[in-house]
C-alpha cells in the first residue's frame, strides 16, 4: 500500500482537476488486486497473457468432495458423472477421477480426450442424440461400457456393432419425461417434442425394450432423464423421479436410475440456488422415499452434475483497451467476447465483472463491457458499475467455468485463450492457448 501526502493550492477553476487527481490518487492507493488460488490476477496475466481462463482448484475439489459427500445413501448405492460438456481437459477428468466421478462423454471428441486421460473406462457414460456409426465404432473399439441410448435408430446401430466386435454394452435408455425445468420455473410439456429421448409410454420405447430382451451382448442397464439446466426449483426434478421411479416399477429386475444434471448456480446477486450440499440431500431424501412407496429397488441413482462443478471456480480475465462514451453508454472493451463466452450473446446469459487491479476503487461509471468481435451483440456484460478503467487495467467476469472455453470458437479468428488452473499459490496451464501457427494447421496452403 502506497500513501501519499498532497499539498495543493488550487483556484475555483482548478478545483475539477485536483478533484480528478484526488480521484485518480483514491484509484492508485486502493488498488487491491484480485488474487484467485493464491496467485495475483496480475501475475497471471503477465505470466500467460489475456484473455486467460483461470480456475481455483481448490473450489473445484471442494465442490466435488460436497458432491461424494452429501450424494449418498444407505438404501442404495450412488455414482456422480462429471457432464464434461461443461469444461473437459485431460488434466480436468484426471481431478474428477481422482474423486471417484465418472464422466459423461457426447461425442467422439470428448470421448477421445477422455481415454488420454486416467478415467477408467468402466467410468464412461456416451451420452448424445445422433452419435455417427464412427463415433459408436470408438467406443467399442476402446472398450466403453455404458451408452446412453436415445433413439431406436442408434439402438439398430449399436447391435450392429454389438455382434461386429461380440461385445458386451450396458444400455440406458434417455426418457422424456415431457417435463423442462429452467431456473424457477418448471414446464410439464402437453406434447412431447423434444429431440431428447423418447416417451416411456412410446411405440419406440417398445421397440427399443424388445430389441434389448434376452440380446446376446446388450443389457438393459437403467432409465436416464435430464430435464434441463441450471435448476434452482426441485420441485421439478422430483416431478421427473416420479416419472421414472413408475417406469422401474415395471421391470422385474432392479435397475439404474439416472436423474441427469441441472443444478443451478449463481451468475449474480439475481440467482439464489438452493445450496448444493442441501440439494443433494433432498434429492437423495425425495428418491428413497419414492422408492420406498412405490416398492421399487434400484441398483444404482446416478447424476450428472456439470456446470456445478466446474462453473463458480472459473473467471475469466481481460486487458481492457479502448473506451468508447456514446450518448447513452460508457462502452469497455476487452480483448476477447462472444468467442470466449458465448453465452452473453446466445442467451443474454449474466455475469459479474471486477477491474481485478482495482478491486477497491469506487464503482463510479455504469458500463457496457463489450467483446472484440464483428457482431453488435459481442458484449459481455449489458450494464454494470465498475470504477474508471484505463487501458491496460485487468477486467474480470467471475463464474466463467461452465460452458465458457468449451463453447468458445474461433470467430474472427481471436485466438482461443489458455486454461490455467491455480492451486495454493501456484499456477499451472492446462490448456495451452492458440498460437498464430494453430490458426493454419488445417489449412492448405497451396
Ligand atoms: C448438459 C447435460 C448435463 C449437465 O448439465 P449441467 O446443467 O451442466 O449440470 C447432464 N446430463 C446431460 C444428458 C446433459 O445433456
Amino acid at each position: 500500500m502506497a500513501y501519499f501526502l498532497v499539498c495543493v493550492d488550487v483556484s475555483a477553476d482548478e478545483r475539477g482537476v485536483f478533484l480528478l487527481l484526488l480521484n485518480n490518487l483514491e484509484a492508485i492507493i486502493m488498488s487491491a488486486i484480485l488474487e484467485i488460488g493464491g496467485v495475483k490476477a496480475t501475475e497471471l496475466a503477465n505470466q500467460f497473457k489475456t484473455p486467460l481462463y483461470v480456475y481455483d482448484q481448490n473450489q473445484i475439489e471442494d465442490t466435488l468432495t460436497t458432491f461424494v459427500e452429501n450424494f449418498k445413501s444407505e438404501a442404495f448405492p450412488t455414482k456422480i458423472i462429471y457432464a464434461s460438456k461443461a469444461f473437459q481437459a485431460v488434466q480436468m477428468v484426471n481431478l474428477v477421477a481422482d474423486y471417484g466421478l465418472g464422466i459423461d462423454v457426447v461425442s467422439g471428441g470428448e470421448l477421445f480426450t477422455t481415454l488420454k486421460s486416467k478415467m477408467p473406462r468402466e467410468g464412461i457414460y456416451f451420452h448424445g442424440n445422433n452419435k455417427s456409426r464412427e463415433e459408436l465404432d470408438l467406443a467399442f473399439k476402446s472398450w466403453v461400457s455404458h451408452i446412453i441410448c436415445d433413439n431406436i435408430m442408434e439402438l439398430n446401430v449399436i447391435d450392429e456393432l454389438s455382434h461386429q466386435y461380440q461385445q458386451k454394452m450396458n444400455i440406458m435408455l434417455r426418457l422424456n419425461v415431457g417435463i423442462e425445468a429452467h431456473t424457477h420455473e418448471y414446464i410439464i410439456t402437453s406434447h412431447i417434442d423434444s429431440k431428447f429421448g423418447f416417451a416411456f409410454e412410446s411405440e419406440e420405447c417398445s421397440q427399443c425394450l424388445a430389441l434389448l430382451t434376452d440380446h446376446p451382448y446388450l443389457t438393459f442397464e437403467g432409465v436416464h432423464c435430464h430435464i434441463g439446466s441450471q435448476i434452482f426449483d426441485l420441485t421439478a426434478w422430483y416431478a421427473a423421479i416420479d416419472k421414472l421411479v413408475s417406469a422401474l416399477k415395471t421391470f422385474e429386475q432392479p435397475l439404474v436410475l439416472n436423474i441427469g444434471g441441472g443444478f443451478g448456480i449463481k451468475y449474480t446477486d439475481d440467482d439464489q440456488p438452493i445450496e448444493l450440499a442441501e440439494s443433494l440431500r433432498l434429492l437423495i431424501r425425495y428418491v428413497e422415499t419414492a422408492l420406498l412407496e412405490q416398492d421399487v429397488t434400484i441398483t444404482a441413482l446416478m447424476i450428472e452434475p456439470g456446470r456445478s462443478i466446474v462453473g463458480g471456480a472459473g473467471s475469466t480475465l481481460y486487458t481492457v483497451g479502448y473506451q468508447k462514451q456514446t450518448p447513452e453508454k460508457l462502452y469497455y472493451f476487452v480483448d476477447g467476447g462472444m468467442s470466449d463466452n458465448l453465452r452473453p450473446s446466445l442467451y443474454q446469459a449474466k455475469y459479474a465483472c471486477d477491474l481485478a487491479n482495482k478491486l477497491d476503487a469506487p464503482k463510479t461509471e455504469k458500463v457496457t463491457v463489450a467483446g472484440k468481435c464483428c457482431e453488435s451483440g459481442d458484449i459481455l456484460i449489458t450494464e454494470c458499475l465498475l470504477p474508471p478503467a484505463e487501458e491496460g487495467d485487468l477486467l474480470v467476469t467471475y463464474t466463467t467455468g461452465a460452458y465458457g472455453h468449451s463453447m468458445s470458437n474461433q470467430y474472427n479468428k481471436n485466438l482461443i485463450p489458455a486454461v490455467v488452473f491455480v492451486k495454493d499459490g501456484v499456477a499451472r496451464e492446462v490448456i495451452r492457448r492458440q498460437t498464430l501457427e494453430d490458426l493454419l494447421r488445417y489449412e492448405m496452403l497451396d
